[in-house]
């Protein structure tokens, strides 16, 4: 029986570890890795920044939901993976691999930044549930004396969309309780303009974006580098100062330190096209972890965006790829990098689809549209149903 271990228990683990127990069943025996003992949809996080969801709306228990697929659950934290003897180490023991999947997402280095993230720092960020249900707490504070808003994405991001949907949600909720003119927002970004997104723009995007954040009278400064956030002031380097009373920026992303060994200098995993280690060959890695080159060199340093479609795509490639190994069938179609993606504007939503993920591109899609915000909390409540119930084969 082949052993499959899996390191995360998010939209990349929780789905290879299905989609193998279906493909496998007692063929192998699969154990999920996970320092969370709970499933976040993390595409509701501004949400829960906002107030308008709750942890108890967008998390699921990871064991009952696991083992009662027949699949083992250790809470616990991944120390480190000895490729060579293929074994995983934790605080408590040495796990054996006859093959590893690695979905380990993001580590977030606020330490990048001077005066940056919630816990050092004095911005919020809204990357895991702890971090968005501190920046509720900030912003009910906030809004009992409000003032300047800075809101955006450092040098070195590639996760772009939670500011823009942050500063769209802002907006909507300020206009809601009728006190928007009391605050100014600022976008700074490290894109070299708004719309970029990591990925060099979408069909319009860009000019897209300039009307909205017009439209929205939110300042915006691209292309910029933060130098350090002070208690209240935001500093770029090229010399502007921006007050604040309220921020709340992303930060760069690196490889997490348990796996960053087996990847590039900032410890992203390249693969090849069905997710497999180029050097490890039983080792997989799927979604936020893995390596993707940027399609541009910018003025200032940016990464590529993988987002929760992305990342299921490549957690069903490098299942059927283990699979097919095991069972002696034929290995699936490659991954050819696309995107799906719904962005959060407040009242409404805008829809993106670009085929491939980066340019030359043959399909392009981009709508703002009423529809898109609905289709947003279906996807929210399906994709929640779909993991409870372990039914990774759906789309
Ligand atoms: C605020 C926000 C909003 C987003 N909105 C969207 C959206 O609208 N649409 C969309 O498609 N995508 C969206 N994304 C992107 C999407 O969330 C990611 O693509 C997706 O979460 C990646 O899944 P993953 O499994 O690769 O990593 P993650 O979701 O980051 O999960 C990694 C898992 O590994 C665990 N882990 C890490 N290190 C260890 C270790 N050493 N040992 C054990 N366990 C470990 C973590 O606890 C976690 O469970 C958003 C991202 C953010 C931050």
């Amino acid at each position: 029986m082949a052993r499959i271990v899996i390191i995360g228990g998010s939209f990349g683990g929780l789905t290879t570890a299905f989609e193998l127990k279906r493909l496998l069943g007692k063929k192998a025996e699969i154990t999920l890795l996970c320092d969370q003992d709970k499933f976040v949809f993390i595409p509701s996080l501004p949400w829960v920044a906002m107030g308008w969801r709750s942890a108890e709306d967008i998390t699921l228990p990871l064991m009952p939901i696991l083992e009662r697929k027949g699949i083992t659950f250790i809470h616990e934290e991944a120390k480190g993976v000895d490729a060579d003897s293929s074994k995983v180490m934790t605080e408590t023991r040495e796990i054996l691999y006859d093959y590893l999947i690695i979905a380990t997402g993001p580590y977030l280095a606020f330490e990048e930044v001077p005066g940056l993230g919630p816990e050092k720092g004095h911005t919020e960020c809204i990357f895991t549930l702890e971090q968005a249900e501190r920046a509720r707490k900030a912003c009910d504070k906030f809004l009992e004396a409000p003032g300047p808003i800075v809101i955006g994405s450092v040098q070195g991001v590639s996760c772009f969309g939670p500011p823009y949907e942050y500063a769209f949600e802002i907006d909507t909720e300020l206009r809601r309780r009728k006190i928007r003119h009391k605050v100014p927002i600022t976008f700074v970004t490290s894109e070299p303009y708004i719309g970029h997104f990591g990925i060099g723009g979408l069909g319009i995007s860009r000019r897209w974006m300039e009307d909205e954040f017009s439209n929205r009278d939110i300042k915006v400064i691209t292309n910029t580098a933060v130098e350090e956030i002070a208690p209240d002031e935001v500093r770029l380097k090229n010399g502007t100062k921006i007050p604040f009373k309220l921020a709340m920026f992303a930060p760069a992303m690196k490889g997490v330190p348990a796996v960053a060994h087996l990847g590039n200098p900032r410890g992203f995993i390249p693969v090849d096209e069905h997710m497999r280690h180029k050097t490890h060959r039983n080792i997989f890695t799927v979604g936020v972890a893995i390596a993707i080159l940027p399609p541009e060199q910018t003025p200032v340093p940016i990464g590529v965006p993988k987002t929760g479609y992305m990342t299921v795509r490549m957690a069903k490639t490098a299942a059927h790829a283990i699979a097919a190994e095991i069972s002696g069938g034929v290995p699936p179609k490659p991954y050819e990098m696309d995107v799906i993606c719904i962005m959060d504007m407040g009242k409404t939503a805008g829809y993106m689809r670009a085929k491939p993920l980066l340019p030359p591109r043959q399909e392009t899609t981009l709508k703002k549209t009423i529809f898109a915000k609905w289709m947003k909390i279906g996807f929210e409540r399906y994709f929640l149903w779909k993991m409870k119930h372990g039914l990774s084969k759906l789309p």
